[in-house]
């Protein structure tokens, strides 16, 4: 049983770091129904590649069910279990790689949470249900799918196929999210766990599933089957899915932007109010204020038909509330939209309606998924690019890649990126750490400055600061822009 990860993300023998194996040794894994062997048969600076074989052995299998094993047949010892990827490697894939799928590296932690080039093999994994079924759950994730079917035999071609498919993935991913995308949907394709299914197994897939179950076009045949078919639990944890929030600033922000206006909390007016203080607020009561998303998006909406711009790409597009906004306002001829994440653009295909859209509005749009710290021809030829509110979802160690991609070599006339002015949090009632979990940093006022001063002078750029949402006479504002403008 054969499983093998090749990146082409230079230097590639990092990839020895993300698995925390060393790619000049063999290494082996006692496993409680046979052993796992770690070795890479290639590992250069341009390409590496890790495999994972598991010989499993029968009788061990046999014997590690104990005692209260519902299944004494033959069919225990002689059955595909030696050669077919399933459950078994699953299991030894979280055992082997249990720390690169938490998605830690202290040695290269940047290079952890980055979309990398991947390659993926398994040379026969079952899959019930047929090739076309291993596209319908590994291509929303974001990977190039291709299932052959591999011949009953290949001296009789006469007799069909067997249930087995010759399954290569590649595409840009996260090599935790990989493993993880592999840990679920090997035992689904499968259909059979070697393993009494216990209650814990509601967690372990809660938890394999972080970020990209819940969208899941196929979520449901996923837990299903994942469970074995035990109905109630299915039922449990797609009853846990569907509690799972979506836990973005944008859930938070509207609610206090809304309920309590910068500066003073909702119990300072009342007591103000209380005592009859004169406040400073004009006698007018200003109107309800939008959403700070909305502001942000009108903000970025007006500067760019204020610099004229004609074709606009949002970089870090999420689930393309601006590009639908764009494309609503003719003037704008060309608009595309990117990101890393398939499941954000799953989502704002669904969204925008694209397969519904009139043939005229949809040959004005382009969306793609990439990685914003790889160079991309289809990032150039736009007037103006927006980042709004993703560098702070990219490692600091990697700004220097998106800096080169998006104003060295993209290089727009016009550059729209926005970011959380951190002073601001202070503001926020309840909010503990930054605004959202997977923001990897947010800055001052200061802060931003001082790195798009520094992105506009390498680049030949130079650089206006405009505040998004209601400023504070102290903190700021909630949102900062910059607006670079090409020399
Ligand atoms: N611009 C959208 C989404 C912001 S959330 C909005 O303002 O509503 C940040 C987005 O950046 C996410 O959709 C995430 O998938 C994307 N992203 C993070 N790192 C990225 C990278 N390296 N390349 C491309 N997109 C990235």
């Amino acid at each position: 049983m054969l499983l093998t990860i090749s990146t082409t993300a230079p230097p590639a023998t990092d990839l020895g770091f993300l698995l925390h194996k060393h790619p000049g040794r063999v290494q082996r894994f006692g496993q409680s129904f046979g052993e796992a062997t770690v070795f890479y048969p290639e590992a250069d600076e341009r390409r590496c590649t890790a495999a994972l074989l598991l010989d499993v052995d029968p009788v061990a299998l046999a014997r590690s069910r104990g005692k209260g094993s519902p299944d004494f047949s033959l069919s225990q010892y002689v059955n595909d279990r030696p050669y077919a990827a399933s459950s078994l490697l699953a299991v030894a894939l979280a055992d082997v790689f249990r720390t690169a799928r938490a998605g830690r590296c202290a040695a290269r932690p940047e290079l952890a949470s980055t979309p990398l080039p991947l390659e993926i093999r398994l040379p026969a994994l079952p899959c019930r249900g047929g090739p076309e079924l291993a596209g319908r759950l590994f291509a929303p994730l974001g990977w190039r799918v291709t299932a052959e079917p591999v011949p009953l035999d290949e001296g009789f071609p006469e007799w069909g196929d067997s249930r087995y498919v010759r399954l290569t993935l590649d595409g840009t991913v996260r090599l935790a999210d990989a493993l993880n995308h592999l840990y679920v949907l090997l035992p689904v394709l499968d259909e059979a766990k070697h393993y009494w299914i216990a209650p814990d197994e509601i967690d372990k897939l809660i938890r394999a599933g972080e970020g990209w179950l819940r969208d899941h076009p196929e979520r449901d045949l996923i837990v299903r089957r994942y469970m074995g078919r035990r109905w109630t639990m299915a039922r449990a944890a797609l009853a846990r899915l569907a509690e799972l929030g979506d836990e973005t600033e944008e859930q938070l922000e509207p609610a206090v932007a809304e309920d309590a206006p910068p500066g003073r909390t909702a119990g300072d007016e009342a007591a103000a109010a209380e005592a009859g203080a004169e406040t400073e607020e004009p006698a007018a009561e200003p109107a309800k204020r939008k959403p700070l998303n909305t502001q942000r998006r009108q903000a970025v909406l007006e500067t760019l038909e204020e610099l004229g711009a004609v074709s606009v790409i949002d970089l870090g597009c999420g689930q393309g509330e601006l590009v639908g906004a764009l494309l609503s306002r003719p003037r704008f001829a060309r608009v595309g939209g990117m990101d890393v994440s398939p499941m954000a653009l799953t989502i704002a295909a669904r969204k925008l309606k694209l397969e519904r859209m009139p043939d005229a509005k949809r040959a004005r749009l382009t969306l793609f998924q990439g990685a914003l710290t790889y160079t991309d021809k289809r990032l150039a030829g736009y007037d103006a690019a927006v980042l709004m509110e993703v560098i702070e979802h990219v490692d600091p160690p990697r700004l220097a890649a998106l800096e080169r991609v998006v104003f060295g070599h993209a290089k727009p006339a016009h550059v729209l990126v926005t970011t959380p002015n951190v002073e601001y949090n202070v503001r926020y009632e309840f909010l503990t750490g930054l605004r959202h979990a997977d923001h990897r940093f947010e800055w001052t006022r200061a802060e931003f400055a001082a790195w798009a001063e520094g992105v506009a002078a390498r680049h030949g750029y130079r650089v206006a600061f405009r505040p998004v949402g209601e400023e504070d006479p102290e903190v700021g504002p909630p949102t900062q822009m910059g607006v670079f403008t090409r020399d």
